[in-house]
């Protein structure tokens, strides 16, 4: 029987998937967005849309073996969450990650075929990983990980069927040693991965697309609010590949980046963080793979080892570390230190019961799954530029990014615009992508 509330959904839920709280909260929290569209629609209710998009087509799970430096033989668990290719390839990155559960992965995944739909681009939605920690592992320690998990991975991907990206942890280096061996495993070069370095197939802009593209939803919300980047007080959580880029256009737009952190403390910078600074931070965190404490000293920061950087006051917040990182204690101080509006460049970072609260505190939201969609779709240029055989300069993909990011800002206004004006992006999010997902899911029939 079709599920008819949100209790009788989150039932039928709960018993077909146990045990993911994760999962189950990122479900439940669409469907409620949905379930008055959906159960207005009498042919999607009968077809089961919302339910059938809730599960993933396939899960796999693998054991990868490893040998570290020191010939210990090492084991770590390693998945792909193949949701659904309804659009497109499944596509969604890899994630390395001490203690990264499957949980995380099914909402990721569910996520990120929302996502792929908003983008209007030919994209499903997938998402992998491993509970593999590469924090003082070394390079060859790495690359013999990598290559190990994708003798594991390749059975199951390829360019029309799967095609991962990087996520935490697995940047263009670690593309680098898994595409290599998807290449001897297989004797093919083609795009089954993206993020690869622009010499062997990849983009000019993949690495610097997520957050260039969270700058650029930053200022569509803005100007439809008639205001700018210009002179804007800008938070930002992390300092890994989405943030650094995310801090880098939005200098390039006229913001002030007062603040920026890694696992291990954050650095707040007074006068506004420099381009000359930025530089640094990414040689430091990018290319050395270090932390901010190592080069905090040569900047004009204020290092904060024991603190949140979400105390320092901003006018928008740009969370774009990792998932739950804002609780109800962190929209506190965002609402304290005048916040008015959140833009997500990581997946999940606002634990779902803080969701109200930022509400009520009166900061608009503009969910991962439209801020930072910027990666996936420029993934999605890499596949049509390798293919094609036609190197795209980085100025033809920027102004594409910009059109894809301009027209997701659009979409989330047209289905989440209240009568009185105001967006809620979240829900705007939510039915834009489903709509687009159950009509093709409708034309492809029930099988
Ligand atoms: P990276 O691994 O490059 O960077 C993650 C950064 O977050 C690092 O600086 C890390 O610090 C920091 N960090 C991790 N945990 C915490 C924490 N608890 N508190 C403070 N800082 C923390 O990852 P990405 O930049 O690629 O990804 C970041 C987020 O963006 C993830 O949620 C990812 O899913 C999402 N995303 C990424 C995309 C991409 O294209 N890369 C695309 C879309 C979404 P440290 O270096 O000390 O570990």
């Amino acid at each position: 029987m079709p599920a008819r509330t949100i209790d009788d959904y989150a039932r039928w839920l709960e018993e077909r998937v146990p045990a993911c709280s994760q999962f189950h909260a990122t479900a439940l929290g669409i469907a409620r967005d949905l379930m008055p569209v959906h159960q207005a629609r009498e042919e999607w209710r009968k077809l089961r849309l919302l339910e059938r998009l809730s599960l993933p087509d396939a899960v796999h799970t693998f054991t990868v073996e490893w040998e570290d430096d020191e010939g210990q033989v090492q084991l770590q668990r390693g998945w792909r969450v193949q949701h659904a290719n309804l659009l497109g390839p499944y596509k969604g990155g890899l994630r390395f990650q001490r203690g990264l559960q499957l949980d995380t992965l099914r909402f990721l995944a569910l996520e990120q075929t929302y996502k792929g739909a908003l983008t209007g681009l030919p994209l499903g939605g997938a998402k992998g990983g491993a509970d593999f920690d590469p924090e003082g592992r070394s390079a060859g320690e790495i690359m013999r990980f990598c290559q190990a998990f994708m003798t594991r991975l390749a059975p199951y991907i390829g360019p029309d069927r799967d095609v991962p990206a990087g996520d935490e942890n697995v940047g263009e280096r670690e593309i680098g040693f898994l595409f290599g061996q998807y290449r001897r495993l297989t004797g093919l070069h083609v795009g089954a991965l993206t993020g690869k370095g622009p010499g062997y197939g990849g983009s000019k802009l993949r690495t610097e697309a997520t957050g260039y593209g969270v700058a650029y939803m930053a200022r569509a919300v803005l100007a439809r609010q008639e205001q700018s980047l210009e002179g804007q007080r800008v938070v930002i959580s992390g300092a890994g590949n989405v943030a650094l880029h995310a801090a880098e256009r939005c200098l390039q737009l006229g913001a002030r980046v007062l603040a920026l952190s890694d696992s291990r403390g954050y650095c707040h910078f007074p006068d506004g963080l420099a381009p000359e600074e930025l530089a640094q931070i990414k040689r430091t965190k990018l290319d050395d793979y270090g932390h901010l404490a190592d080069c905090a000293g040569s900047l004009t920061a204020d290092y904060v080892g024991d603190g949140e950087v979400w105390e320092v006051e901003c006018d928008l917040a740009l969370p774009c570390a990792t998932q739950n990182e804002i609780g109800r204690a962190q929209v506190e101080a965002l609402a304290a230190g005048g916040c008015r509006l959140l833009i997500e460049g990581a997946n999940g970072p606002v634990e779902p019961g803080a969701e109200d609260a930022l509400a009520a505190a009166d900061i608009i939201r503009v969910p991962g799954k439209a801020a930072n969609a910027g990666g996936v779709a420029v993934s999605d240029f890499e596949l049509a530029q390798q293919e094609g055989r036609l190197p795209w300069t980085r100025e033809t993909l920027d102004a594409r990014l910009q059109q894809v990011m301009q027209a997701i800002h659009e979409r989330c206004v047209e289905f989440g615009e209240g009568e009185d004006g105001r967006v809620d992006y979240a829900a705007g999010a939510n039915r834009a992508a489903f709509d687009r997902l159950a009509r093709a899911m409708q034309a492809q029939g029930v099988g």
